[in-house]
This record gives structure tokens, C-alpha cells and sequence, in this order.
């Protein structure tokens, strides 16, 4: 169920070297607005957009599952060790007691 987008980088055009010689034009182009859309959707999950699923998918933890696009932790799995907050690269997980000890919960509106 993985994400990640494999397909290759998308490299701005550069000036082929012997042009370089015969003046003195920009080396690096820039990409299209095509192209540079299509490099910004490339997913590799560094989870500064703040919904990298980063969690789900790398994190390990089984309490982790998804439901109606939105990731939710399972109580019943959870003891509250609290490693996925500290994992969490958006801050996004916090812990909340609960009456029967402590466990955490993913802030909805970002992930
Ligand atoms: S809770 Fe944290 S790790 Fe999980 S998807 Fe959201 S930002 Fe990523
Ligand atoms: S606190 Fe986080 S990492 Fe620890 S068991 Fe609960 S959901 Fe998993």
C-alpha cells in the first residue's frame, strides 16, 4: 500500500557543453510548469506536508490503521509509549489521557 512515487527526478534542460564554450548563457535551465508539477507530486514521504502517512507506512506500529482517509489509533493496541509523538515529523501526534491510562490520538485535520 505503498505511496511512494518512484518514477524518476524531471531535471531542468541544461546547455550542452560545447555551447558552453561560445557564450555566456544560463547553463541550467528550468523546468516546465508540467514538469515542475509533476517533480513536486514525486511523494517521498519526508513528512513536511503533514500528511506523509509517514506513520502508517514506515512507522511500524500496529495501532496505526486507516479509516475513511484519515489515520486513527486503535486504543485496543495502543500502551502509550508515546514513540510515535516523538516520530511524528509535523508534531501531529499528542498524547491525551483517557479514564483508563494514557494514550495518544493524531490530530484530525492535518494527517
Ligand atoms: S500523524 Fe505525523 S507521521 Fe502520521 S501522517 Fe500525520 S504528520 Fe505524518
Ligand atoms: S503510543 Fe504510539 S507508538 Fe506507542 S503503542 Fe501507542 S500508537 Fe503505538
Amino acid at each position: 500500500m505503498s505511496r511512494v512515487d518512484r518514477s524518476s527526478r524531471h531535471h531542468p534542460p541544461e546547455v550542452s557543453p560545447s555551447s558552453r564554450l561560445a557564450g555566456f548563457e544560463e547553463v541550467v535551465g528550468v523546468l516546465t510548469e508540467a514538469r515542475a508539477r509533476a517533480e513536486a507530486e514525486r511523494c517521498m514521504i519526508c513528512g513536511q506536508c503533514g500528511k506523509c502517512r509517514s506513520c502508517v507506512e514506515l512507522f511500524g506500529c500496529p495501532a496505526f490503521y486507516l479509516k475513511d482517509r484519515r489515520i486513527h489509533i486503535d486504543s485496543e493496541l495502543c500502551v502509550g509509549c508515546g514513540v510515535c509523538a516523538e516520530f511524528c515529523p509535523n508534531g501531529a501526534i499528542e498524547p491525551r489521557v483517557v479514564s483508563s491510562g494514557a494514550e495518544l490520538s493524531t490530530l484530525d485535520s492535518r494527517s
